[in-house]
């Protein structure tokens, strides 16, 4: 593994032959990795092409063993690694730990759950195919392509990760360009946790997005993505060119509701943690919220108090850390001169609170529906909130948007109501983040959020293929339905059969 550095030198101009992981809090230079090239890309995924073969070999119960003991090994180091997070990504130590036991937990919940989950299934083979047996058995793809982003640099690329080995296919993992210490940690902590295991089956390429883009063109059976929309978009449209099939995590506007018999401290507790933690940079934070006017002023009373006494930072007691990508730094500042332009009134902070590194929390209240605070994804510690007549109205507000990832329900009665009502992926009823926690619960968007589901058995299908198999356990006299040798009776025979069967439904 290879050791990470720090030094308090400025980082040198690289070649860009090379990618220097940088602490977001200090500028310090962590480690310098070399950038794969397209060709360097290809034969990895070639490597892992020969070692997918044992991997899918083994089976189910050898490869949950290998995957649980990889489990122990994350748990076991789960200190170096959580500082290292800390040092890549900037997110409070504490927080790292969380976001490492909650991967864990996936590669846990996939290893034990695949091999029910896939399990061949036998299907009826209906009247017509009487004489046939039928069963549709899941097949590993064979490598699976994973692209990831920074915020949560181990438990959002898990959720691929684990799950397409656990469903017994070889991993090419490109992580971000801002956190490939990590991703590489995650890479060799497989490969060590399991020393008898041959090479290549969980293996990474490092670099920016044109290595991502060479994966995506390199022959692998799937691509898995999570990151922004729009180089999801971009992903899937060079994907098109060979029909990869792809798995697309992208971004969100997460809205929360908080109707007139919510709790509303627990409310305000939890949106405000929903909102803040990790810089607002949480794909499913919560950027919006819609408050039900009976307890308006409660609600904005209570968060205004919780926010104001939060503290960014890179110590152990701040509540959150640095911006980890620098550019997003100016897109948190527009929008919120948009949002102030456009009839916001910031009751916590205000332009003033970006600073070089850091962004102090701001809140908005009353911002237009149309503006960038509203519509787009902010990834930064801010939050709107805009007061409904109605839990109607909030529906059709969060509901108002190109995004739907997740979003969040506070209401005593009406919480399951509220929820089946919302377009989105998931839904936390009376909490924040829920659905995130338990590895059952299938993950994932609509529309502009994404394409299909990790986590959850869905999320083990996903890097699957059915194959349908039929098989003739007898011929059926008179019944050659597929072969020349059909007679006149054969159709006089289906035909009455046929109304029999469907020829009742007026
Ligand atoms: P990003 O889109 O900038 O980058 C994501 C990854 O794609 C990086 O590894 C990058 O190098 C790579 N990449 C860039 N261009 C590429 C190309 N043309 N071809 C292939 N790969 C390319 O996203 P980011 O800034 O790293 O992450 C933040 C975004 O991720 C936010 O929008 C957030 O909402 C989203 N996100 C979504 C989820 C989810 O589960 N839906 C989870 C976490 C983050």
């Amino acid at each position: 593994m290879s050791t990470p550095k720090t030094t308090k030198e400025p980082a040198p101009a690289q070649p860009a032959s090379a990618l220097a992981s940088v602490n977001p809090a200090t500028g310090d230079v962590i480690a310098v990795h070399s950038v794969q090239t397209p060709a360097e890309v290809n034969a990895a995924v070639e490597r892992a092409r020969e070692a997918a073969a044992t991997w899918r070999d083994l089976g189910f119960d050898e490869r949950k063993k290998y995957l649980l003991r990889w489990v122990t090994y994350l748990l076991d180091h789960a200190e170096q690694f959580s500082d290292l997070i800390h040092a890549e990504n900037g997110k409070p130590r504490d927080d790292a730990y969380l976001e490492l036991v909650l991967a864990v937990e996936h590669v846990a919940w996939a290893a034990k759950h695949a091999k029910k989950a896939l399990a061949p299934k036998k299907v009826k083979p209906g009247v017509l195919m009487a004489n046939f047996s039928a069963v549709v058995e899941q097949r590993p793809l064979g490598v699976v392509g994973v692209i990831g982003p920074w915020n949560y640099p181990v438990y959002t690329p898990m959720g691929s990760i684990a799950y397409a080995l656990a469903a017994g296919n070889a991993v090419v993992f490109k992580p971000s360009e801002y956190t490939t210490t990590v991703g590489n940690y995650l890479a060799d902590s497989f490969r060590l946790a399991n020393p008898g295991l041959r090479d290549n089956i969980f293996t990474t390429v490092n670099g920016y997005g044109e290595t991502g883009a060479a994966l995506v063109k390199s022959g692998v059976d799937k691509i898995a993505f999570t990151g922004s929309t729009a180089t999801g978009k971009r992903i899937m449209a060079t994907a098109a060119e060979s029909l990869t099939p792809v798995l697309l995590e992208c971004g969100g506007k997460d809205a929360a509701i908080v109707a007139a018999d919510a709790d509303v401290k627990a409310a305000a507790d939890a949106i405000a943690f929903g909102a803040m933690a990790n810089s607002g940079q949480t794909c499913v934070g919560v950027e919006r919220v819609y408050v039900e006017k009976a307890v308006a002023d409660e609600f904005i009373r209570e968060i205004r108090t919780i926010i104001s006494g939060l503290t960014p930072g890179e110590g152990p007691d701040s509540s959150y850390g640095p911006m980890t990508m620098p550019a997003q730094i100016d897109i948190v500042r527009k929008h919120i001169a948009d949002a102030i332009e456009h009839g916001g009134t910031a009751i916590v902070g205000g332009l003033d609170s970006v600073k070089e590194r850091f962004i102090e929390p701001v809140v908005i209240v009353d911002a237009d529906e149309s503006s960038a605070a509203v519509q787009e994804e902010t990834f930064g510690p801010t939050l709107t909130i805009r007061t409904v007549k109605s839990v109607s109205e909030a529906i059709r507000l969060a509901n108002a948007s190109k995004y739907g990832l997740a979003s969040t329900v506070y209401s005593k009665e009406q919480g399951l109501e509220i929820a089946r009502q919302l377009r989105a992926g998931a839904t936390s009823i009376n909490s924040v983040l829920g659905f995130a926690a338990i590895p059952a619960l299938p993950f994932g968007g609509v529309g502009e959020s994404g394409i299909g589901r990790i986590h959850g058995e869905p999320g083990l299908k996903e890097f699957t293929r059915p194959h349908a198999i039929a098989s003739q356990r007898f011929a059926l006299p008179g019944m050659a339905l597929l072969s020349f040798k059909r007679s006149k009776m054969t159709t006089v025979i289906v035909k009455k059969a046929m109304k029999v069967l469907h020829g009742r439904y007026k």
